[in-house]
């Protein structure tokens, strides 16, 4: 790889920038100065910015406990995005695996590797995503509900139903669902389609992966690679 793209890469430099650093002399490969932005770089070379060693990312995989009011999009918009609250370098290249409303709260992940995340978010895979949802009313008849879920129903707008989700009511309006679809503000939508109301939703599990109950809301931490492994 030329020095200037491989400074471009490890750094927040672009790379007419980083040339400007190889011309200022701020750049040294195995110890010497080095000024030409051509130069080739392999991956055994030791290459230092201001006396900073840099090394180049590999794929990242991220577990985030998102928190309320922050969004899941690329684009900065009215909220903080989740990629805002992962400080490593070149955060931005980090795409959310599938998306939670601003105001649902936990497990979110995270990635630059596009296959990893199309692996947990293709239908075809159908990984289970559960959900903790706070209801605004008493479920009228919890068994019906069950049922209804399981059969799948038709959401407002949309021409099939859903596929059937495991509905399980640990009170009158405190429930969890297991849905394997990811449709637009799927839960809340299944809710008020039996009349009710989401008030607080939160997503505790993907698949074989469950959020870290160290995790506060806002932080986050890499996953290991065995829990990479699992998708
Ligand atoms: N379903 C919703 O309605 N909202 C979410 O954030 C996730 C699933």
């Amino acid at each position: 790889m030329r020095l200037d793209r491989f400074l471009s890469e490890t750094t927040d430099l672009t790379r007419s920038l980083a040339k400007r650093a190889l011309v200022r002399g701020e750049v040294t490969v195995n110890g010497e100065l080095e000024k030409k932005a051509a130069r080739h770089v392999a991956s055994d070379d030791e290459v230092r910015w201001e006396g900073r060693l840099l090394e180049l990312v590999g794929l990242r995989y991220i577990m985030l406990h998102k928190p309320v009011g922050v969004e899941c999009t690329a684009r900065r918009g009215l909220y903080p995005r989740a990629v805002d609250l992962i400080d490593l370098p070149k955060a931005e290249r980090l795409q959310p695996v599938g998306r939670l409303d601003v105001d649902t709260t936990g497990l979110l992940l995270l990635s630059d590797d596009g296959q990893w995340s199309h692996r947990i978010t293709s239908p075809r895979h159908r990984s289970a995503k559960i959900y903790q949802a706070l209801l605004a009313r008493d479920l009228d008849d919890p068994d019906e509900a069950v049922a209804r879920f399981a059969e799948g129903i038709m959401l407002e707008g949309e021409e099939t139903p859903t596929r059937p989700a495991t509905l399980t009511c640990h009170g009158p309006r405190e429930v969890e669902l297991a849905i394997v679809e990811g449709r637009y503000h799927q839960v809340r939508r299944m809710f008020a389609a039996i009349g009710n109301h989401v008030e607080t939703l939160h997503r505790h599990t993907i698949g074989p992966l469950t959020l870290d109950a160290s995790l506060e809301p806002g932080q986050w931490r890499e996953l290991t690679a065995e829990e990479r492994e699992l998708f």
